[in-house]
């Protein structure tokens, strides 16, 4: 990866958070306003899950073609490569039966993915998938977010199944360091709580007299009735937790699309911490990937090299 191309501005890089356990995160605080309401500033980003790599279990494959072309010593490459790097690479090589001593060895590896990123044969990072918890965003990014179809999966907290015990907002950066817009936003969540309240506990003594459009079988059913209701009031601002699992491929459109200097930006902050994290465990299938500071204090990536 290249380095930030203004070297004013700290080293976004070394924000990245847990890095020694091999999951990295950026963690996100919480505050509250004066009554109690919770929100966020920025968005939150956890890596859950990566690939775990076994080529071990290659040795069968591999010991049973002509032993002139010396296939199983594949196995006794010295170089050691992050799992998702090492997962796409042996994929990659079944392509063209690059077993052999003259295939490109680990210690290479930067070349070999130099030649898939030039080709655009991205279809090898497709083996490998990373999932995210991203949390501190709001309603309005994960609505461009769920628009990534291609090799996303996603899973977002339920307005219809959880009550406001877990209501959280988002602050939009425009207004944290602004006191007349910030007040504003602080008013604005705690009136949306508490409208919230207000129509959910009006909803839930109107079923109980009986109404019928609020009416259900289940115990669930009736709680969804409600909150299905009382969410129609919940601004954009609202908090939207959503887990993400997404192949290489995927992530790296992701990025180059929402990572931009013209995507919004709250999400560009999100694809970019999100960047932060795979770059950090994942160097080579991003090292084609440079950051760029913007002129109003945030980042950009980008790359010579989009939709591999
Ligand atoms: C700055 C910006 C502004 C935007 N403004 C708007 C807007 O005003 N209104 C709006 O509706 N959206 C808007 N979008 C969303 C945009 O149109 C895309 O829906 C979103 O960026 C997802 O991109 P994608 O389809 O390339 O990604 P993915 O769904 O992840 O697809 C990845 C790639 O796979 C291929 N692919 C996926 N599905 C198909 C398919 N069904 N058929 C053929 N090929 C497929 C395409 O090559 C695609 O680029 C905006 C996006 C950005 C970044």
């Amino acid at each position: 990866m290249q380095e930030p191309s203004d070297t004013t501005n700290p080293d976004p890089r070394e924000s990245v958070e847990s890095l020694e356990t091999g999951y990295p995160t950026l963690s996100s605080s919480v505050f509250t306003t004066p009554e109690g309401t919770y929100y966020l500033k920025a968005p939150g980003v956890a890596l859950l899950s990566k690939p775990a790599v076994n080529i071990a279990g290659l040795a069968a494959f591999l010991e049973g073609f002509d032993s002139k072309l010396q296939f199983p010593q594949y196995l006794n490459d010295a170089s050691p490569l992050p799992s998702g790097t090492q997962l796409c690479k042996v994929a990659g090589q079944l392509c063209y039966a690059s077993f052999t001593p003259k295939r490109t060895k680990n210690e290479n590896a930067p070349r070999y993915f130099q030649n898939i990123k030039d080709s655009g044969h991205g279809s090898v990072l497709e083996h490998a998938n990373f999932s995210f918890l991203f949390y501190g965003i709001s309603r309005s990014v994960t609505h461009e977010l769920v628009r990534h179809r291609a090799g996303m999966a996603y899973s977002q907290l339920s307005q219809r199944y959880v009550s406001g015990t877990v209501l959280r907002f988002v602050e939009r950066p425009e207004y944290q360091d602004d006191p007349e817009l910030h007040t504003l936003f602080e008013r604005r969540i705690d009136r949306a709580a508490h409208d919230y309240e207000a129509i959910a506990e009006g909803l839930v003594a109107r079923q109980k007299q009986g109404s019928t459009i609020l009416s259900a079988d289940a115990r669930t059913d009736l709680r969804k009735k409600v909150q299905q209701t009382a969410r129609s009031v919940l601004p954009n601002e609202t908090e939207a937790p959503i887990v993400v699992t997404g192949n290489v491929r995927a992530w790296r459109h992701f990025m180059e699309m929402r990572a931009n200097p013209h995507a919004e930006t709250e999400i560009r902050a999100l694809a970019f911490r999100a960047y932060l994290c795979l770059a950090a465990i994942e160097p080579i299938l991003f090292e084609d990937y440079s950051i760029v500071s913007l002129s109003d204090g945030t980042f950009a990536v980008e790359t010579q090299y989009p939709k591999v």
